[in-house]
């Protein structure tokens, strides 16, 4: 491609919404385009390096066996009703009305509508196991769109879904998936961890996330160095800490005063009581399907804890949109509750949810739902009782790993794909069945697998740039050579750089041709920027046959001659292209 033709137009400035690198740099090389929050266009740059990713995505999904299929992106709402999550969705789910007054939405994922197909395509056990993919544009009207293609409105997503006969073979389905998702973020460039994820809106039993690291990501992980133990934040087990000991007794319990201290801090300052002796409330209301005002809850966990809200909506079985802090004053006329002072004891009409932990310790302080007042010596049982009991704290950095105990490390990531295995969540809800052997009626077994193509992209700018620009890996960097013709008016020059751009082209290398009439600085600033891994640079030696060669990841430069220059550039191309 000659860049005096192509459709570019690089930015000088740094565009002031954008906050973290691949934001940044993906709107300074044009390769995207804002339309609106969270709604992005892709220019021919950007576009090229889309279809790379989703060109790794087709040949290892195609390797396993999983075949292609295009469905659309607007469903309608009676699938959604039929699998429950027209609720459960929530209003990330955008939708939208015909002209009938008929709801539709706009895809933010497709069970229901695999499901639908599934259920009216195969009927025997003949026809499975199977798995059915595509790449699509997908909606989600996220509450807060940012960090550009991170995490967007509008995105593209590859998302397959496997259909079995039993257990057993969704095992197999998912571990291939699993397999060919290691060897897709490999191939991209990235690096990245798999780790255990909670399965959330779309469902289901067993969950990975496969997680970019990064500094900017959003999501959160758990691991251990000492075992195998990698989880996001969210699903990360909590080893409760260890009961009191059998002789430490059960003390009266007693109301003490305590003015003004409405947190664990001042409260344990106060009584000059470890935080580890105090139970912290946290207080919330939930919603209905019509959005009314449902029930109210209270969670308690260790006062030096901090609730996972995760594990809060999966004890209770909610989405996590039917919930939200409560209004405490509110809350008070029904459940007696105060604002700062709350505790299990003399609380009423109100679901009361405990961490795992607190039946096992002894003599706690909490609040009195009396102002100003404190309980001391709050014991589980005797003194109050949780309508559920579970796990609902967060696995801090330092804490004791759940499976070996070592002391766990988090790090920071980007989500780029989960895979999911459903069970029958959805041939239940749908009723997509298939006949066995003996001609029996059985649930089709599934999983889904997503990743997100778009949001690849942005994490692959991410781990690959520096302060000039990006860094592409080979495999899906929108060309792979750029030759930089210092000054097109010369006619050696110019020569000289045509006979690289054709035999580089012909040895099926993607060349871009730099012969716009701009100073020479800006071309290897625009150069830098667009992150192309070879530079061929055609200047003043031209006459001799001599060019300077640089790979865009390494500092040093070198003057090769012509011939050597191409033929090294072929040669690195081939060995990196496809990013095995
Ligand atoms: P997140 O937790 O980041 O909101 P998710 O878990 O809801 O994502 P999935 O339903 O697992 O996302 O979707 C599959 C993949 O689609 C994700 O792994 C991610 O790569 C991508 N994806 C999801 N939401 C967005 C978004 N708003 N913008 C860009 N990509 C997205
Ligand atoms: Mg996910």
């Amino acid at each position: 491609m000659r860049m005096s033709k192509m459709h570019m137009k690089t930015l000088r400035e740094v565009p002031n919404e954008a906050e973290i690198s691949s934001h940044i740099l993906l709107l300074r090389t044009g390769m995207i385009r804002k339309l609106v929050s969270g709604v992005y266009g892709f220019m021919p740059l950007g576009w090229r390096s889309v279809r790379k990713i989703e060109d790794i995505i087709r040949q290892e999904m195609d390797a396993t066996g999983a075949q292609e299929i295009h469905m659309s992106a607007v469903q309608p709402a009676e699938l959604w009703q039929e699998s429950g999550r027209w609720f459960a969705y929530g209003p990330e789910l955008w939708r939208l009305k015909d002209r009938n007054g008929r709801d539709f939405c706009l895809g933010p994922t497709h069970e229901e509508i695999f499901t639908d197909l599934i259920r009216n395509d195969v009927s025997s056990h003949r026809q499975l196991p199977l798995n059915l993919y595509q790449i699509q544009t997908k909606y989600r009207d996220e509450a807060r769109p940012r960090f550009g293609l991170m995490r967007s409105r509008e995105f593209i997503m590859k998302d397959a879904y496997s259909f079995d006969k039993d257990f057993e073979g969704l095992d197999k389905s998912y571990q291939d998936m699993y397999e060919a998702y290691e060897k897709i973020f490999t191939r991209c460039g990235l690096t990245f961890r798999p780790v255990e994820a909670d399965t959330g809106a779309i469902g289901g039993s067993n969950s990975h996330e496969f997680t970019a690291l990064s500094e900017v990501g959003e999501s959160e992980i758990a691991y251990c160095e000492a075992c195998q133990m990698a989880a996001t934040v969210e699903r990360a087990e909590c080893k409760d800490a260890a009961a009191s000991p059998a002789e430490e007794e059960m003390l009266p319990l007693e109301e003490v005063y305590t003015p003004g201290t409405k947190t664990i801090e001042e409260v344990a300052g106060f009584l000059n009581l470890p935080k580890e002796k105090t139970i912290k409330a946290l207080l919330f209301v939930t919603y209905d399907e019509e959005g009314k005002e449902n029930s109210y809850v209270a969670a308690f966990v260790r006062g030096d804890r901090e609730l996972n809200m995760v594990k809060l909506v999966n004890a209770l079985g909610i989405p996590e949109h039917a919930i939200e802090f409560a209004d405490e004053e509110k809350m008070h006329e029904a459940t007696g509750c105060v604002g700062g002072f709350t505790g299990p004891v003399g609380l009423h009409d109100c679901k009361i949810v405990v961490d795992s932990e607190l039946p096992g310790l002894k003599n706690l302080c909490a609040g009195a739902c009396k102002k100003d007042h404190h309980m001391i010596n709050v014991n589980y049982g005797r003194d109050y009782k949780g309508d559920i009991v579970k796990d609902i704290k967060v696995l801090k950095a330092g804490d004791p790993c759940p499976i070996c105990g070592a002391p766990v490390k988090h790090a920071r990531g980007i989500e780029v794909g989960q895979v999911f295995k459903l069970g029958t969540k959805y041939s239940q809800s749908m009723n997509a069945t298939y006949k066995d052997e003996n001609q029996k009626e059985q649930l089709i077994v599934m999983g889904c697998y997503g990743i997100g193509v778009t949001r690849t992209l942005a994490a692959v700018v991410e781990q690959h740039h520096d302060d000039d620009g990006i860094i592409w890996p080979m495999s899906v960097a929108p060309y792979h050579v750029i030759v930089t013709l210092v000054n097109p008016k010369d006619e050696a020059q110019t020569a000289a750089a045509e006979q690289i751009y054709d035999a580089l082209q012909k040895a099926g290398v993607e060349v871009l041709l730099d012969d716009r009439n701009e100073r020479p600085g800006v071309k290897f600033k625009d150069a830098d920027l667009l992150g192309i891994p070879v530079r061929i640079t055609v200047g003043k030696r031209a006459p001799e046959g001599i060019v300077e060669y640089k790979l865009r990841r390494e500092a040093d430069k070198a003057e090769k001659n012509v011939e050597e220059a191409i033929a090294d550039a072929i040669a690195i191309v081939n060995a990196e292209k496809y990013g095995m």
